[in-house]
């Protein structure tokens, strides 16, 4: 289902009317995890005024340590609802137990991050939901092994996929992960389903966030997923890749300039 074989036409998902894939563009934006009313109230505000058309932010959190900030859960997911009826941009959060599914009703678009990209019951069961599925590359997933991981929500008869690069491990260290951006045309290649670029968990680090987005323009992507926080210092996750909300203005700026180039 996911192959272009049968498919020949760009898949365009719609996330709550906002549409993503086959010419259309579109950025989410918003902190690593949602941590306080003001915070992701503040964020929502700024990001959609620089022009992101959808807004995330974590409430479960895959950490690698047991003992860092976990999200808010429930209580984060509801201060991400409220930031969407204030904001009116649809939400993005990811899942990571099944079970939750009732406290996603009102989510836009369901994550699958990295770390649960061959969660295969986990899949299957969001195969089964008539909702959006943003799925992570794997930390050391093979584009063919991805591309099997959409298949499984798709076999289910949910073929509302988006696909996200966000970094894959190699040798390299200096980066937090290396950006595949060759991975973008041949998805293109092999499927039909949009693929957006996050170049915040790619690379780690805050000053890289804006080249490898703008490459990710110029390699094909539909979108791109950037983490911005109001206080980088302070963020409860993932502060050194969060930009400020007047650097992610400005990438904003830099984004459309690149677009219109292309
Ligand atoms: C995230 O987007 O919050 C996240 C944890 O990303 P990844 O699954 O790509 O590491
Ligand atoms: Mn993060």
């Amino acid at each position: 289902k996911a192959n272009r074989k049968f498919h020949p036409n760009d898949t365009v998902v719609d996330v709550n009317g906002v549409k993503i894939g086959g010419g259309n563009f579109q950025v989410i934006a918003g902190p690593c995890s949602i941590e306080t009313k003001e915070q992701i109230t503040e964020v929502a505000n700024d990001v959609k005024n620089s022009g992101a058309g959808l807004l995330r932010g974590g409430a479960f959190k895959p950490r690698t340590s047991p003992y860092s900030f976990q999200g808010l859960h429930g209580e984060g997911l509801e201060l991400l609802l409220e930031a969407k009826k204030a904001t009116g941009l649809p939400v993005v959060t990811e899942i990571m137990d099944a079970s939750h599914l009732p406290l996603f009703e009102d989510v836009d678009l369901i994550q699958v991050g990295a770390r649960n990209m061959q969660n295969f019951e986990l899949l299957k069961e969001l195969g089964k939901i008539n909702k959006p599925i943003l799925l992570k590359r794997g930390l050391a997933a093979t584009i063919e092994e991805w591309l099997m991981s959409a298949e499984y929500i798709m076999a289910g008869g949910n073929e509302n996929v988006i696909l996200c690069e966000r970094g894959i491990r190699t040798y390299e260290t200096a980066m937090r992960n290396t950006l595949d951006l060759s991975a973008i045309p041949m998805i293109k290649k092999k499927s039909h389903l949009p693929v957006m670029v996050d170049p915040s968990h790619a690379t780690g680090i805050r000053d890289m966030v804006e080249p490898m987005a703008l490459a990710a323009i110029a390699a094909g992507a539909d979108g791109l997923m950037v983490e911005v926080h109001n206080d980088p210092a302070k963020a409860l996750c993932d502060g050194p890749q969060s930009l400020t909300p007047e650097q992610f203005d400005t990438l904003m700026k830099k984004v459309n300039k690149t677009r219109e180039f292309f």
